[in-house]
């Protein structure tokens, strides 16, 4: 029956009449839940009720909505009905799934003692229950609630000695590492970090800096993030005297990682899983990509929130789950030492040239298990059976991989690849054991025992012998007494009343060697049939009662045994994981050079950004799926003169695409994998910048101007010589001239001041003007092809600049209507009339040259009179001052003078450009 109303006590106390009452008394059990409720206020209460765990009123409400479950009502509390609704605890994880996904926090509230138990204690017959655990997102540790390939970070961040501190933890692995950070640097962090779960004193919570993060927070009383308690608590659990030895860390990220330490134990009831030592974060040599970078360049996610589409889908060729988080950790935080991404291409390049040692070591892969995860799952008390055969599968393939790495192949192994091969320990002593112990797949739960295997332990194959054969046990038994006394009509049989029994006819009866001559004791005389016990009967028949109860709690006991011995080992285990992860790394880069025809890329100390034949990883792949044609290769050279490409090109020609590839590009080399083009040179780039100029943010009250002002700010202020700036269309959410002029004073500030690389692709034609005038600014244009009367999109980038946008072909091809294209092409044709003239004027401005002709036609500037003959207008447009020689000047000068005096001025003269030294 299933027990679902607290105030319906069932077996365990009737108290009826207090619930149909409808007062104020409260029912023994109720007080029960409201107390463990109390405890854990800002927690759902399972609260485990027979087969069930039942949720009451508010929660009842709450979870019903979230779980698409029924609510019921049931009893009365203080006058009211009480709502309640339940999920059966033999699927309770999926529903808990689905709780911590909707941002649920949820205590899970035990029955601690067999209802049978409850019921021998005098008066009180009211089920013992406790809060075991409470899961939350930043904590859960079963497969089930985790993603395999993400890892599941538990994050704090904490304020000491006036100074911010993060620290996080993945309590699937047990992985810990804090770092320092000053709250600019925060955002960037904690996009990085992606965590579930966040950690905050109520103080921080409610600041704009963690706005982003509000839906998993979870804001503790300061008193949490005491940076002297962190410390003692921390060297206490790492059983040192200091933590210096683990490295230098700040006030704040001792606070923080204290803070996190202390939330595990609450959340798992004293229980901490294996941690390893804190380690900080190296960021200094690591590539900055701060949150808005990221988001635009779909490192791991697409704008749209999915996986699927992202960089890390195209490029993650791994086989493990270690490997996936691993590849995944890499991504967001790509390294910016070369010494380090060499490391890492080298073991690419070995995996790359040896297909043999390729192949096999990823066959093995495909075999091996999360021993990550099992180790942590162990140490917290949630393992299982299988758990302890991941280990004894996983630690069985070493000697395989160990082969793969001894160099048996075509190339030897480097350096990088032996270190990593050193940290492949066999302990074969423990597989060994594990191979005895356990069956070859045993249940995921311990508690139904089944799982040690036959010959491991003579007092668990005697138990099951009984358990099992019972029957036989009993036949066995009366055949030899049969046979000893010489009665073929002897009988056990068995009734509720006297249990065994040995049974004769009564005419038999005296031939029995009864007590106390033998061993046969008389029970029972029947009219026809006598009915003796046995001590031995009696003991075999107890011990058979008993043998499947003992054969369970013996295997749990050796169960226990098991995992301490595995967890003796742990360090070892997790150095084996952490080894293969690192493999299936490396070895999955190298499948996919191979099969998408990256090439390893050259990462240097230079300021070199020299890509040839590069494509863009994402949009290859999807043109490839799509059967759609083939991606278009292009170069790319930002050095020295060249440092900032200016991109011109008309809508759809594949600008973005372009500007993205080399941020990408950038992105797979400082990870260690090979890149999408046929050569690669990249002086190793420190901070990468990309933004895309309209991106609303209103869920933070930003209007799409003020993201794109922030963003571009951001730029201005942080990015150096090493940095790599992509700037699409930065200016377009405001008025033309607004943007324009922005746009024109950021190049300027980027060429001057920040120095980096960098490319930039606008509409603003304006714009490549600036070319002549700034060194290290060229510019570059989407080739197309005007072909009766359409426009084919070559995706090639060439030199120069480019004269339309065939926005309204774009529009056309999207299937505006006719009517609307045909008075959108009027109304341009009017346009670029008024904007020629009005160029004019701004031209007069920056050229002092120009300003007698502009005064002579006020009219014409304010696009009210007569327009300028198109030939002035497009010389004026178009020459480059700083570039002309003085004979040259004076050449444009008798021209223009000569244009306005005569009407052929108005004809028009095809495609003529003003370079340096052409005559005019
Ligand atoms: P807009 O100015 O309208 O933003 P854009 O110039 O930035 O356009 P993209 O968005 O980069 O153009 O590209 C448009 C489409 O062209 C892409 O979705 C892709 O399908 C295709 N494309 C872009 N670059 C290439 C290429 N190098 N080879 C093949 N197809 C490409």
């Amino acid at each position: 029956m299933r027990q679902n109303d607290p105030c319906d006590q069932g077996n365990e106390a009737p108290q009826a009449a207090a619930c149909d009452a409808a007062v104020d008394a409260v029912t023994p059990m109720m007080a029960q839940y409201l107390a463990a409720k109390a405890e854990h206020p800002e927690c759902l209460l399972f609260y485990r009720m027979g087969d069930f765990y039942e949720m009451f009123f508010e929660d009842a409400v709450a979870a019903a909505q979230a779980l698409d479950i029924t609510l019921t009502k049931r009893g009365r509390h203080q006058g009211q009905d009480i709502p309640m609704c339940g999920v059966p605890a033999h699927s309770h994880e999926a529903y808990l799934q689905r709780l911590i996904r909707h941002g649920f926090k949820v205590a899970i509230c035990e029955q601690r003692e067999d209802p049978a138990d409850a019921r021998k204690r005098a008066g009180k017959t009211l089920v013992r229950r406790e809060v075991v655990r409470v899961v939350t997102a930043g904590t859960v540790t079963e497969d089930t609630l985790l993603e395999a390939r993400r890892p599941n970070h538990l994050a704090a961040v904490a304020e000491a000695g006036g100074a911010s501190g993060l620290a996080w933890l993945d309590v699937s692995t047990g992985a810990l590492q804090t770092q320092p950070l000053t709250a600019d640097e925060l955002p960037g962090a904690l996009a990085r970090l992606e965590p579930s779960e966040l950690l905050a004193p109520e103080t921080l919570s409610g600041q704009p800096v963690l706005a982003d993060w509000r839906s998993c927070l979870t804001p503790l009383p300061a008193s949490r993030f005491d940076s002297i308690n962190a410390k003692r608590r921390l060297e206490q659990l790492f059983n040192v005297g200091t933590l210096e030895g683990f490295g230098a860390f700040s006030r704040a990220e001792i606070a923080a990682a204290g803070a996190l330490v202390d939330y595990v134990a609450l959340t798992q009831r004293g229980r901490l899983p294996r941690l390893s030592p804190p380690v900080r974060f190296a960021d200094a040599s690591l590539m900055q990509i701060d949150a808005a970078t990221r988001r635009n360049l779909e490192l791991t996610r697409t704008q749209a929130g999915s996986s699927r589409g992202s960089l890390l889908d195209v490029i993650d060729r791994t086989l493990t789950g270690a490997g996936g988080r691993l590849l995944l950790a890499r991504v967001v935080a790509p390294s910016a030492d070369p010494a380090e991404i060499d490391r890492r291409l080298d073991a690419v390049q070995f995996f790359v040239e040896d297909e043999q040692a390729r192949t096999d070591l990823r066959s093995h892969l495909r075999r091996f298990p999360d021993l990550e995860r099992v180790l942590s799952r162990l140490s917290l008390g949630r393992g299982g059976p299988r758990d302890l055969a991941a280990v004894r599968d996983g630690l069985a393939l070493v000697p395989a991989l160990r082969s793969v790495l001894a160099g048996a192949g075509l190339a030897m192994p480097p350096a990088s690849l032996a270190a990593t091969a050193a940290r492949l320990a066999e302990h074969s002593g423990l597989v060994e054991r594990l191979r005895q112990a356990l069956v070859e797949e045993p249940p995921v739960l311990a508690r139904d025992g089944g799982f040690i295997a036959a010959g491991f332990a003579s007092a668990l194959d005697d138990l099951r012998h009984l358990r099992d054969e019972g029957r036989t046990l009993i036949a066995e038994l009366q055949a030899r007494y049969c046979a000893e006394t010489g009665l073929s009509a002897l009988k056990i049989r068995h009734n509720n009343l006297l249990g065994y029994f040995v049974e004769i006819p009564a005419r038999l009866a005296e031939k029995l060697p009864a007590a106390p001559h033998g061993p046969f004791i008389h029970r029972q005389t029947m009219a026809n049939a006598m009915r003796f016990a046995t001590v031995e009967l009696s003991d075999l028949e107890g011990r058979i009662a008993r043998a499947a109860e003992q054969a369970v709690s013996l295997e749990l006991g050796l169960f226990e045994e098991l995992v301490a011995t595995v967890m003796g080992e742990a360090d070892g285990i997790a150095d084996v994981a952490t080894a293969v992860a690192a493999l299936d790394v490396a070895a999955g880069f190298a499948e996919l050079a191979v099969v998408a025809r990256y090439v390893r890329p050259a990462v240097d100390d230079s300021l070199a950004f020299a890509i040839e034949g590069g494509r863009h990883p994402v949009v290859e792949t999807a043109l490839q799926r799509q059967e759609a044609q083939p991606f278009v290769s292009n170069e790319c050279a930002l050095e020295g003169e060249r440092r900032l490409w200016l991109l011109t090109g008309p809508n759809m020609a594949g600008k973005s695409t372009f500007l993205r590839q080399n941020a990408l590009i950038a992105v797979l080399a400082q990870v260690g994998s090979f890149v999408p083009a046929s050569a690669a040179r990249i002086g190793v780039v420190d901070r990468l910048f990309s933004r895309v100029g309209a991106a609303d943010d209103l869920a933070r009250g930003r209007s799409t101007f003020m993201v794109e002002m922030v963003e571009t700010a951001a730029i201005l202020n942080q990015a150096g010589p090493r940095a790599l700036v992509i700037l699409d269309e930065i200016g377009r959410g405001t008025a033309t001239f607004d943007g324009l002029s922005i746009a024109w004073a950021v190049i300027e500030h980027l060429h001057a001041v920040n120095r980096c690389r960098g490319l930039f692709a606008t509409h603003y034609h304006e714009l490549t003007a600036l070319a002549a005038r700034l060194d290290a600014l060229a510019c570059y244009t989407m080739r197309v092809k005007e072909w009766a009367g359409d426009v084919v999109f070559l995706h090639e980038v060439a030199a120069g600049a480019a004269d339309r946008s065939y926005g309204i072909h774009v529009a056309r091809l999207a299937g505006l209507p006719a009517a609307v294209i045909g008075r959108a092409e009027a109304v341009l044709q009017s346009l670029e009339r008024d904007e020629r003239s009005s160029a004019m004027a701004r031209l007069a401005d920056d050229l002092p040259l120009f300003a007698a002709a502009a005064a002579r036609l006020p009219e014409a500037a304010a696009g009210a009179g007569p327009a300028l003959p198109p030939q002035v207008i497009e010389i004026l447009a178009t020459v480059q001052p700083d570039a002309l020689t003085p004979r040259a000047a004076l050449e444009i000068l008798y021209r223009l003078r000569e244009l306005m005096a005569t009407p052929e001025g108005n004809a028009p003269s095809a495609g003529r450009t003003i370079a340096a030294n052409s005559p005019v």
